[in-house]
């Protein structure tokens, strides 16, 4: 296996409070790896800082082997670190299909800059039309996004974020708002696309069961702090996390 991402004590303080505290956390190419904690224990801020949205106070983090700390969200994401669903976010007037073909374009436009190649001339339309039967919105595809219900836009933004074709995608609560069988498909949904495309995903999804059942591997925090990481057996069996967490 090879390590994708890699932070080193990493930390922010926010005035006197410490968000995140020294964390030092690998990511295997290729797994689900979730983060977990009580609220506020600084999940969120460990994905604000790994995407660029927010400076560490101190540390590193690496990314494909390379040292990403301090660059911007965008720079972050064109090196194939996508956080959903906030770069990409679904354009109202457009339809599903124009939606996606956008986002298959930025995929496009990656590739080309990064292989620094003239040849960018692939099938977007063909790609976005994939991934709207992917994600069970094929038939609507020539609708707009404004006219898309709670459900369907988010099947949309997963298949939006699906094109942009990122190594790494971060999702922070992607089913917040949705009831628990509607965050199982759609967990599910985002696993398999991952998949098959070989995607790593970082999670965070405050659903424990969920988390334990698709998960290669889970990362602890706690004030800040990693407690615990390791399979989810590993995390489970844990006393710390028990105590902390788990209410065991
Ligand atoms: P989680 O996502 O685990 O619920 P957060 O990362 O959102 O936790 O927050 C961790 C701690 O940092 C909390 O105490 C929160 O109030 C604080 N915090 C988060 N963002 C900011 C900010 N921009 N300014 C000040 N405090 C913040
Ligand atoms: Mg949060």
């Amino acid at each position: 296996m090879s390590t994708i991402l890699e932070t080193e004590n990493l930390t922010k303080r926010f005035g006197s409070l410490t968000a995140n505290g020294d964390v030092n956390l690998t990511v295997e190419s290729g797994t689900t790896h979730s983060v977990i904690g009580p609220n506020g224990a600084g999940k969120s801020t460990l994905f604000n800082l790994i995407t660029g949205l927010l400076e560490p106070t101190s540390g590193s983090i690496r990314f494909n082997g390379e040292d990403i700390t301090g660059e911007s969200p965008h720079e972050v994401a064109r090196r194939g670190l996508a956080r959903s669903f906030q770069i990409t976010d679904v354009f109202d007037g457009l339809t599903a299909f124009e939606n996606v073909r956008v986002a298959a374009q930025f995929a496009d436009d990656r590739r080309s800059s990064m292989w620094r190649s003239a040849d960018s001339l692939t099938d977007a339309g063909g790609r976005a039309t994939e991934i709207l039967e992917d994600v069970g919105l094929a038939d609507r595809s020539h609708q707009r996004a404004a006219e898309f219900a709670y459900g369907d836009r988010r099947k949309l933004e997963i298949g939006i974020t699906m094109a942009t074709e990122p190594d790494l995608l971060m999702l922070d609560e992607p089913t917040a708002g949705m009831g628990r069988e509607d965050t199982i498909s759609t967990v599910q949904l985002v696993q398999r696309l991952a998949d098959e495309r070989g995607f790593t995903l970082m999670l965070i999804e405050h659903d424990i069961e969920i988390v334990m059942s698709i998960s290669d591997t889970i990362t602890v925090l706690q004030r800040g702090e990693v407690i615990a990481e390791g399979t989810p057996d590993e995390v489970r069996a844990d006393e710390e996390v028990q105590r902390a967490y788990l209410g065991g």
